[in-house]
């Protein structure tokens, strides 16, 4: 039966890792995957998740399954981490699931239950996951302009153009913050003109945040995807705890789907327990317990809060240290945008020969198409990286 099924592309980013991996220069440096790494290389456990699991394993007297939709607490936890009085909890109907992929993947599904011909507009780029996962389930997509190949800043006109001319019903997929691939994102008072146009048009939002606390902070991080559930009846929301908590491989996220009223939050939430129930049953719990014993403890979410701020700040070091040196090498402000861009990603806007001549010259590994991650470099590798920039696009 076997014998039916043909090879699978290569995912590139995975790609890129074994080629890193098999390199066998010392000084190689891997700006490729999307991991946070501290200044030594290494994806630690966060402090508080350490001490969350500690105590797990010290007070947990059963595994016995949760619920359909995972622990309650988690949602609660997680609403309130994400959405604060945005809208009323009971608006909200959510689901815990395998990370913000299985997140993602349920919200499609939904939408694919709920409005099965509803087309999903995409930032042009994403991240590529997005359009594998809905072509995947045979669902229709477009692409929005986003991203500024000269300015390397947000194309917001190409934007709203593009958004203007979004059919009724169809779904829009916005990235809460940390744009990935481009580390360029929409200022407030642009998220507000989206809203508006989507509310105008009676077109659905689709939020995927994935790095709430990498950009400017909690809160800040927050402040798009808020607005979009305090202002429309329906709305989705993927969020993904892999890289705030550090905890990648726990696979830890939640859907949240906002709803027009209790009745209708009651009936999507049936669904959402019927999906996961379909897909994997309940649940991974671990991780979730993990989230919600620090979300809970005033200590730990201190201490959680506190380690999350060093990670951001040292990334934007970082930015700022990359943008710096460029600025003294060419003369000119033409990286400012480096410092600007927010997350863990930036994209150069500089051309695949350049990548791959970077990679052969001075095995520094970015993603084809010119993305690197900061949290990647260190204060020694800033200047290598700045200098075959250069290098390979003069
Ligand atoms: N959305 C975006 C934009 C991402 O970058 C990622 C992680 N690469 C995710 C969602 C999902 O992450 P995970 O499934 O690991 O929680």
């Amino acid at each position: 039966m076997f014998d039916s099924l043909s090879a699978q592309p290569a995912d590139k980013i995975l790609a890129l890792m074994a080629a890193y991996r098999a390199d066998p220069r010392d000084s190689k440096v891997d700006l490729g995957v999307g991991v946070y790494k501290d200044a030594s290389g290494n994806t630690p456990v966060m402090r508080a998740v350490k001490e969350a699991e500690r105590r797990i394993l010290a007070d947990q007297s059963s595994k016995a399954y949760t619920g359909l939709a995972g622990d309650p607490a988690f949602s609660d936890a997680m609403i309130d981490l994400v959405l604060a009085d945005s809208v009323q909890r009971n608006r909200v109907a959510a689901i815990a699931t395998p990370g913000g992929t299985g997140a993602i993947r349920q919200a499609l599904e939904l939408i694919r239950m709920a409005a099965p011909k509803a087309t999903i507009w995409l930032s042009n780029p994403t991240w590529p996951n997005h359009p594998s996962i809905i072509k995947y389930l045979g669902m229709k997509m477009g692409e929005y302009r986003y991203f500024d190949e000269n300015t390397r800043k947000v194309d917001f006109d190409g934007m709203m153009e593009d958004l203007k001319a979004v059919p009724q019903g169809d779904v829009v997929l916005l990235h809460g913050c940390c744009h990935n691939p481009t580390g360029a994102n929409l200022t407030t008072a642009q998220m507000e003109q989206v809203i508006a146009l989507l509310k105008e048009r009676d077109v659905t939002p689709f939020v995927d945040i994935a790095y709430q606390g990498f950009g400017d902070g909690l809160e800040e991080d927050s402040v798009a995807t808020r607005a979009i559930a305090g202002a429309f009846d329906n709305a989705l929301i993927a969020a993904s705890c892999s890289k705030n908590f550090g905890i990648y491989r726990e696979r830890t996220g939640i859907l949240m789907a906002i709803t027009k009223d209790t009745d209708q939050a009651g009936i999507t939430q049936q669904n959402l327990n019927f999906l996961n129930r379909q897909n994997y049953s309940f649940p991974p719990d671990h991780g979730a317990r993990v989230v919600t014993t620090i979300l809970t403890d005033p200590d730990l979410r201190q201490d959680w809060e506190a380690e999350l701020e060093e990670t951001r700040n040292g990334m934007l070091a970082l930015r700022q240290q990359l943008a710096d040196e460029l600025k003294r090498l060419t003369n000119s402000e033409d990286f400012n945008f480096i410092a600007e861009h927010r997350g863990m990603f930036s994209r150069l806007g500089i051309s695949t020969e350049a990548v791959e001549s970077i990679r052969e010259n001075d095995g520094i590994y970015m993603v084809g198409d010119s993305r690197i991650n900061i949290a990647g470099l260190n204060k020694n590798t800033v200047p290598l990286l700045a200098k075959a920039i250069i290098r390979a696009t003069s």
